[in-house]
């Protein structure tokens, strides 16, 4: 295998440009590379050394599947003292300009306990409104608003034991159908005006979730199948936690396909272990 340059990622033609560093004696591609590698702090160096192997690693895959390669992957930087733990406004920000961007076929790489739900809905619309076909790889979970964006994708590729959840909403942290129920179980007068409120916000939120699901199964599946898996995920039958493993999404219609390709795990190796959150919503 041909060495890479520490700094950028591109192949090292001929010697390259050595240079002691911390003891460590390292290879650069050109004289430009070198010295931008100098000029960074420790976690810097380490922040460049790992993005300009994640880059060899993604375009490895995309050589491979001849497509383009976006990651949404929520897990802890090794550089990182917080965790980028859930899907936010910024994440869609990426994503819908990476996607304006890359006219060909897009593989998204998905890993997320899920989020903010206007910021998934975005995600999900732009997927779904992707000229070219879009699919997404879940090599572990892709819960809640992950789950809405998977539903967009032309096709999801995950392995037997890779989950999607349900994509019902939760307000303060309280799932949506829960707090709809609360009014046919209580009376009125002993219900307080916030969870009055809350229900009321509940109920909307329920059908905006319902509606946008059938929107993007509409092309995928006929209309009562679209429904069945839309009442499935959004109505409350099961906790927010609940693993849908594959033979689940696949009996439900989804175009699932077996088989994560092996870059992405080398991919997975290059972020923190451990310390990242996990899609918890019920503790036992
Ligand atoms: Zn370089």
């Amino acid at each position: 295998m041909s060495e890479k340059c520490i700094y950028c990622g591109m192949e090292i033609t001929g010697e390259g440009i050595a240079r002691e560093i911390d003891g460590d004696k390292i290879k650069f591609c050109s004289r430009h590379c070198a010295v931008m590698f100098e000029g960074l702090e420790k976690k810097g160096r380490m922040k460049a050394a790992i993005m300009a192997e994640r880059n060899a690693i993604i375009a490895d895959i995309e050589k491979e599947r001849g497509t383009r390669v976006i990651t949404m992957i929520h897990r802890r930087e090794p550089w990182e003292e917080k965790d980028e733990s859930q899907i936010n406004i910024e994440d869609t920000e990426h994503v819908l300009m990476r996607l304006r961007q890359t006219p060909e076929d897009v593989d998204l790489i998905l890993h997320t306990p899920g989020g903010l739900v206007l910021a998934s809905e975005m995600i999900a619309m732009a997927v779904k409104n992707h000229q070219a076909n879009v699919t997404v790889i879940i090599p572990f979970y892709a819960m809640s608003g992950g789950t809405l964006i998977a539903l967009a994708a032309d096709e999801i590729i995950m392995e037997k034991d890779s989950v999607l959840g349900p994509v019902d909403p939760q307000l303060g942290g309280m799932p949506a159908g829960a707090l709809i129920s609360l009014l046919e179980r209580k009376l009125m007068e002993n219900i307080s005006d916030d969870n009055i409120m809350l229900s009321e916000e509940a109920r909307k939120g329920l059908i905006r979730v319902q509606k946008m699901v059938m929107w993007l199964l509409e092309d995928k599946m006929d209309k009562g199948n679209a429904e069945k898996l839309a009442e499935f995920l959004t109505g409350g039958y099961m906790t927010h936690d609940t693993p849908i493993v594959f033979d689940v999404a696949k009996r439900f219609g989804l175009k699932v396909r077996e088989g994560v390709p092996r870059g992405v795990y080398d991919l997975f190796r290059t972020f923190e272990f451990g310390a990242c959150p996990r899609p918890q919503y019920a503790k036992y």
